[in-house]
């Protein structure tokens, strides 16, 4: 039954986006936003008490089963619980993607449509699996890394 695990494992899902709290900013490379400015206003006002544990602790459920399954873990602890159980989840949007994206977690499905005509953008979310807190990171356009 080895092939209907890997089946598993390279299945493609969707979910339900993330919105954007807030406005990002250009990262170092063309293209690439980045959205942590936002996130530390956010967790200002959240430790502040302006905003509540239920504000930005918010993820869906769909949200947190891509993220238990589909996802890397962070090299960070969560910024609300300190937990050990934030993870990156990766959202690809572009030509013949469903129009609310796909996760893609793996390297070689990221490299392989990097490597397509049309233009891909990456979402990067952390998503923490114990207390729901969830946070878009930066979007950056998929660029193959054999052509760069
Ligand atoms: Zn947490």
């Amino acid at each position: 039954m080895a092939h209907v695990e890997r089946l598993v494992l390279t299945t493609l899902i969707s979910v339900q986006f993330p919105s954007t709290r807030g406005e990002g900013r250009p990262g170092g490379a063309p293209g690439v936003v980045d959205y942590r400015l936002d996130r530390r206003r956010l967790l200002r006002a959240f430790r502040a008490g302006s905003l509540d544990r239920e504000d930005v602790c918010d993820a869906q459920i769909e949200l947190l089963r891509v993220a238990k399954n589909y996802s890397s873990a962070a090299p960070v602890r969560c910024p609300v619980c300190d937990e050990r159980s934030l993870r990156h989840v990766r959202f690809v949007f572009g030509p013949r993607l469903p129009a609310n994206g796909r996760c893609i977690n793996s390297a070689a499905e990221l490299e392989r449509l990097a490597q397509k005509s049309g233009t891909y953008h990456c979402y990067l979310v952390e998503v923490c699996l114990d207390c729901r807190w969830n946070h878009l990171l930066s979007t950056f356009p998929l660029r193959s890394q054999r052509s760069a």
